[in-house]
């Protein structure tokens, strides 16, 4: 018998018992029993009834909140569910003693939690005066989509994010230690390069299921972080998309008792931030010589570097400070530069882009957390709008 308090035949195997034991013992998620809840799942509800899950972004500009209420018609359109309200109280929104904030459905996905007629219901958030929720970003996004509507943006984000256990320790990592140096992890595969493939794929999955417009998945730099793509996507949708990825992600790690950050720099020292790099193109860009639109547009976010970085995380900057420090795949947080397939750039243009003199361009510095209503806004107002 190990120290562990598992009876095991090689060290290997000793190390992946510990870890689940030690895993189901702090996460009560990941011990409940998954085989006994499909008997449940599986139960036939009544025709036309649909549970309809409400998502909205809560005070701190970064996390998602949900509840479900049940509906008696299957909902096709936004327009058609009822507004709702929540507690702002609890969440950071509320406004004095007026804690009834309220959430209007946006847009609608299946849900691949509940499957057959359910629904995830994204929402944006309003005041008791119906002003916006100081959290809800959409509406000035969509004032913007909808003055450039006839220059057709659109958006392709990579979403990075880490995976932690309980103990908030990137998952895989040595408890007392660190792993060995960047290097073997990126784009990686086996058992000691990367960790929990089984929650990428579940996710990717569910979000193909529920309707978004998932592009790829890759492990990232750092163990214990990956990357997925949603895009590219047209106007608003982007911001509604990669909120609902979100959600799935934090849902299906929930299920398996882990835990999913989009802290921009989650381990200080040698290892690589999270990102949310920002691809993004025009009518004008895509077509034949679109690099000159590339370029001008360009030349306008050398000139405007500061609304963006205020822009490019919940915290007008602050978060971004701690990645974006010149090092590890990132350009400084205080110059703007840009470069044709330069990875140490504010902004890229993908060598296949300069080669087909068209395409899109690539804003490397939006953090992980940032609210892509926010990032889509700033790119349509500098380089469409020329506010
Ligand atoms: P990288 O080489 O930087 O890792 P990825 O392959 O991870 O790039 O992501 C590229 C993203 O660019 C994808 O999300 C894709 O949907 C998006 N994209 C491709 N073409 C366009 C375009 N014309 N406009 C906006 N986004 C685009
Ligand atoms: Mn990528
Ligand atoms: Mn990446
Ligand atoms: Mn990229």
């Amino acid at each position: 018998m190990c120290r562990c308090g598992l009876v095991h035949s090689n060290k290997k195997t000793s190390v992946a018992q510990f870890f689940m034991a030690k895993m189901l013992e702090n996460s009560p998620n990941a011990a409940l029993d998954k085989t006994l809840f499909q008997h449940y799942l599986t139960l036939p509800i009544p025709d036309g009834k649909c549970q309809a899950t409400y998502i909205w972004i809560d005070g701190t500009g970064e996390n998602v909140r949900c509840k479900t209420r049940t509906l008696d018609f299957v909902p096709i359109k936004p327009e058609e569910l009822p507004v709702w309200n929540f507690d702002g109280g609890s969440t950071g929104q509320a406004e004095g003693s007026n804690s009834d904030v309220f959430i209007t459905p946006v847009a609608i996905y299946n849900d691949p939690f509940l499957r057959g007629n359910n629904k995830l219901i994204m929402c944006d958030a309003y005041k008791y005066n119906r002003k916006p929720a100081d959290t809800n970003k959409r509406v000035g996004c969509l004032q913007a989509m909808e003055a450039a509507k006839d220059t057709e943006p659109w958006f392709g984000i990579e979403q990075e994010y880490t995976l932690l256990d309980m103990d908030l320790r990137p998952l895989g990592w040595p408890k007392n230690g660190f792993p060995g140096p960047q290097g073997p992890y990126y784009c990686g595969v086996g058992a000691n390069k990367v960790y929990a493939r089984s929650i990428v794929e579940a996710h990717y999955r569910c979000c193909l299921y529920a309707g978004i417009n998932i592009s790829g998945t890759n492990a990232e730099v750092m163990p214990g972080q990956w990357e997925y793509q949603v895009g590219p996507c047209h106007g608003i949708s982007i911001g509604d998309q990669l909120w609902v990825s979100r959600y799935i992600l934090h849902r299906v790690a929930e299920d398996f008792g882990v835990i999913v950050t989009f802290d921009p720099k989650p381990m200080e020292g040698d290892w690589n931030g999270a990102g949310a790099h920002t691809n993004f193109s025009t009518k004008g860009m895509r077509e034949e010589n679109g690099i000159v639109e590339i370029e001008k547009a360009i030349d306008k976010l050398s000139r405007n570097h500061l609304r963006h970085i205020q822009a490019y995380d919940p915290n007008g900057g602050k978060d971004n400070e701690r990645r974006l420090t010149g090092r590890h795949e990132t350009s400084s947080i205080h110059d703007f530069s840009a470069g044709v397939a330069n990875r140490g750039a504010s902004v890229r243009i993908p060598r296949g882009c300069a080669e087909e003199k068209k395409g899109y361009l690539e804003d490397r510095r939006p953090a992980s957390n940032c609210d892509p209503y926010a990032v889509a806004e700033a790119l349509v107002r500098t380089c469409i709008l020329n506010e």
